[in-house]
């Protein structure tokens, strides 16, 4: 596959997602906890043996060892059990949780990130169509790397069982981070994961902010994980792109990044969406959403596809996994790549030995769609227009 110059971030990628990952599964298991204090819950699970790597599946669990002591890779951390009111966090509430060993495989590399330029990004809120909602801007500045990872995006599945419920930024320690929207802060410092202030969580320094406008009558948030240094107060309201404190690599990381999650409805780990429908793109650039499924038009998760430009440059993500990740409302997707320069491209999947291919354009700005269906193959069409209870939320 080509690249084009600039990252090579698989590691500390990969290591931040695993780390996510990691505390998504603790967060799972503490989260049946109700109790304001969080006490290890009485598991099946050996609570300190983490080990990253396959062949043989590791027990995952919400102890402080979560980190792989090998490879690279650890990945932000993408659980949080936060309560979805400006309480602190010492009064856990009651997530429903059905504990079962997670175990680590392999991140499987993908393609380096492309381009280290970009053009400024469009305006918020960006809504092209009544479906879209690019309500939110970075929350990394646009003169430096603001795109996430290509390997770690949004439902990708790097432990047996657990899927990145948020992007990775790569950003050296001391980037500014911003808010991505105006809206208050419910959450500061450590313990998003665990509900306590501990410096272990896996977080590491954490901030969420509850923005002003929601989404078809629900509460909007962001999160932003393993800051080096947070510069807000509970309670603060903020500006779109206010300095909020620095990236770094807090919590359960090997490498500075900033782990970014969109939750709807509720502060958890559970209501997250894709953050890729939510900022905005570079001007003249658009996005790409699937729904990828078997043949018998299931939903089907891990499924590679590939989209080449005519150039010859490739982007690549797999469809999600099966846990704890949403779709959109409308685009009901399994797998989205942003940030995809306006042209012609040609997506490819291998299916059960044969290959299939479709040439679609991205339009700038917009939303493009497809449709696969396993050994059928690519189709280019839109999910159906949706029925009279689809309320668009109006423009914040
Ligand atoms: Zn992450």
């Amino acid at each position: 596959m080509n690249r084009r110059p600039g990252f090579d971030f698989h590691w500390l990628a990969a290591a931040a997602c695993l780390v996510a990952l990691c505390l998504a599964a603790c967060t799972r298991l503490s989260t049946a906890f109700p109790s304001p204090v969080w006490t290890p819950p009485p598991s099946p699970f050996p609570s300190s043996t983490l080990s990253p790597l396959p062949p043989s599946p590791l027990p995952l669990f919400p102890s402080s060892t979560l980190l792989p002591s090998s490879p690279p890779l650890l990945a932000q951390t993408t659980a949080a059990p936060l309560p979805a009111t400006e309480t602190p966090p010492s009064a856990a509430p009651p997530l429903a949780a059905s504990p079962k060993p997670l175990r680590f495989v392999y991140p499987t590399p993908g393609p380096a990130p492309v381009s280290a330029w970009r053009p400024p990004l469009y305006p918020v809120p960006w809504a092209p169509t009544l479906f879209d909602h690019f309500y939110l801007a970075r929350p990394i500045a646009a003169d430096q790397r603001n795109w996430p990872a290509a390997d770690y995006r949004y439902g990708g599945v790097f432990f047996e069982d657990v899927v990145h419920t948020g992007v990775d930024i790569p950003a050296p320690s001391g980037t500014n981070v911003l808010a991505a929207g105006p809206g208050k802060v419910i959450w500061a410092g450590y313990g998003i994961y665990r509900g306590i202030n501990d410096p272990t969580d896996p977080y590491g320094l954490a901030i969420v902010i509850r923005h002003d406008f929601g989404y078809q009558g629900s509460a909007l948030f962001t999160v932003y994980g393993h800051l080096d240094r947070i510069d807000v107060l509970i309670g603060q309201h903020l500006e779109a792109g206010e300095v909020i404190g620095i990236s770094g690599e807090t919590g359960k990381t090997t490498g500075p990044h900033l782990h970014f999650e969109v939750r709807i409805g509720n502060n958890t780990y559970f209501a997250t969406r894709n953050p890729e429908l939510w900022i905005a793109p570079p001007q003249g650039w658009g996005i790409l959403v699937g729904r990828v499924m078997d043949t018998g038009r299931q939903l089907v998760a891990g499924q590679l596809i590939v989209a080449a430009d005519q150039n010859g440059d490739k982007w690549m993500a797999r469809s999600y996994g099966d846990e704890a990740v949403n779709r959109d409302d409308y685009y009901q997707e399994n797998l989205v790549i942003g940030d995809l320069p306006a042209g012609t491209y040609e997506l490819s999947a291998a299916y059960a030995g044969v290959a299939h291919r479709l040439t679609i354009q991205i339009q700038p700005g917009m939303v493009t769609a497809f449709t696969f269906y396993g050994r059928e193959g690519f189709v280019q069409e839109f999910p159906p227009l949706p029925g009279a209870d689809f309320i668009p939320e109006a423009l914040p």
